[in-house]
């Protein structure tokens, strides 16, 4: 499988394929290209953001994944942004979700309110 590298702007094109039980990355100019091509073949991950509803306010909040979660869980933690609604105030950092979707992912505001 092809894919590049996005751990830094140099964007190596990487060669990921399985051979029996290793997973064997070429193409990568640095060990995080390694690791990055493995875990994009084992258990891809995404940082999610988004926005949640602030109560009594049009503005939305804007929100992220502390940590990247697994690819087949984002429609579900987009889903869980969606049905929240915050109280102000908050600050950058605040837990707004914890443990999202069954991640064990916490979702936070990236913004003061
Ligand atoms: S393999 Fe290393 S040098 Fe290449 S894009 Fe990934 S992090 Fe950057």
């Amino acid at each position: 499988m092809k894919m590049i590298c996005i751990s830094c702007p140099r964007g190596c094109e990487l060669d990921v394929e399985k051979n029996g039980n290793e997973v064997v990355v070429t193409g990568n100019a640095c060990p995080r290209g390694e690791e990055y091509g493995r875990n994009e073949l084992v258990n891809p991950t995404r940082m999610v953001t988004g926005l949640v509803k602030v109560a009594g306010m049009r503005k939305p909040l804007p929100v992220k994944t502390a940590r990247p979660v697994p690819k087949g869980a984002i429609d579900a933690v987009l889903f869980a942004m969606h049905q929240m609604t915050v109280q102000l105030p908050v600050k950058i950092g605040d837990v707004i979700i914890p443990g999202v979707a069954g991640t064990g992912v916490d979702i936070v505001a990236t913004a003061n309110m």
